[in-house]
């Protein structure tokens, strides 16, 4: 249930409100937007049945949020949520990119693409310690030793690092070298893991599962927010259908759904939807176009080398290209992007 109060509502006035509803064992969450504040309730709404929340000074009206995701739902916050990292507000005015290669293989390759991809406007690096593979006799991450370079990198390029967590028992060793925990398609509804990183404040990227609705990762996201947690950036990756042209099959539309659903951020990952390098730049425009807050985009110095998902990576050249044609359809979108 949300409670939206009349504007020029006073904090004593919320604060009261707050605990009548918490006096009915609900938690409650505040937004405030420059317009309007929203009070967002969670928890048993039956025990507020009786309860007459139209004459608490203040209210100017009670809305029943039908979804089953309530935290993450767009009724409970008053504006987009805007997640910072690196410089940027993920879900503001920019365009968030986020690039690197797949798998951390070793510090020298790793700091290359860190500058490759900083000079060409991306805020984050992103490369994988833990990776989960789909064999399991494939190269699986460098581990600890990753995020060990991937602090180095950042220490030496100022970018945040934004890398995966796969197992509850990494949680605390990740979070203590990562600006950003990735979760992973696989993980989407590995829900101790949600619960666990729901504990932090530092933001999650989580990742569309490959045969997830829209409504699973929303609710996949509201695992985390209920523990605390606002802090979730959502990423459309594509999903399993019958197709076989491509490594998936990019889900634009849920794109515009997620926007319209909630009001967390959403990003794209052409790199996992096409799985080919030629596919990245079509699809990073039309995600853009569609209303992306950003990207995930893989590059390598050489990816025919790569340790994972080469087919799919961009090298410098490719990724600065994809950078100056992807301009004209972030300035379409009412967007701007750092460079
Ligand atoms: C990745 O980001 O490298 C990755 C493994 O992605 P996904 O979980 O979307 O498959
Ligand atoms: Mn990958």
């Amino acid at each position: 249930m949300i409670i939206v109060t009349r504007s020029g509502v006073t904090q004593e006035e919320v604060d009261h409100i707050r605990e009548r509803v918490e006096s009915f064992g609900l938690r409650t969450h505040v937004s405030q937007g420059e317009h309007r504040t929203v009070i967002g309730c969670v928890g048993d709404e039956e025990r507020l049945q009786h309860v007459s929340l139209l004459s608490i000074p203040g209210v100017e009206a009670v809305h029943a949020v039908m979804k089953p995701y309530k935290l993450a739902s767009r009724e409970f916050a008053a504006e987009p949520t805007r997640i910072p990292l690196g410089g940027v507000d993920i879900g503001g005015k920019e365009v968030m990119v986020i690039a690197g290669p797949c798998s951390v293989e070793g510090k020298d390759m790793l700091l290359r693409t860190a500058r490759a991809v900083r000079a060409e406007g991306a805020r984050a690096l992103r490369g994988g310690a833990f990776k989960p593979r789909t064999s399991p006799y494939s190269f699986r991450g460098l581990g600890e030793q990753g995020l060990e370079m991937l602090a180095q990198v950042r220490t030496e390029t100022g970018l945040p690092i934004v890398t995966e967590v796969m197992d509850t028992r990494q949680v605390d060793l990740v979070a203590s070298y990562a600006d950003m925990l990735q979760i992973g398609a696989r993980n989407m509804q590995n829900y101790n893991l949600l619960m666990e990183v729901g504990r932090l404040r530092r933001p999650i990227l989580l990742k569309r599962g490959m045969s997830a609705t829209v409504e699973d990762l929303l609710l996949a996201a509201e695992y985390v927010m209920s523990q605390g947690n606002p802090n979730v950036v959502l990423c459309e990756r594509g999903i399993r259908t019958f197709g076989t042209a491509t490594r998936n099959t990019f889900d634009l539309a849920a794109i515009p759904v997620l926007k319209q659903e909630t009001h967390l951020p959403v990003l794209a990952d052409p790199s996992h939807a096409g799985g080919r390098r030629d596919l990245v730049a079509p699809l990073a425009y039309a995600a853009i176009a569609a209303g992306a807050d950003g990207l995930l985009v893989e590059v390598h110095p050489e990816p025919e080398s790569a340790t994972s998902d080469g087919d799919q990576s961009l090298d410098f050249d490719q990724f600065a290209s994809l950078m100056k044609t992807l301009r004209p359809f972030v300035a379409a979108a009412g967007r701007t992007l750092a460079s």
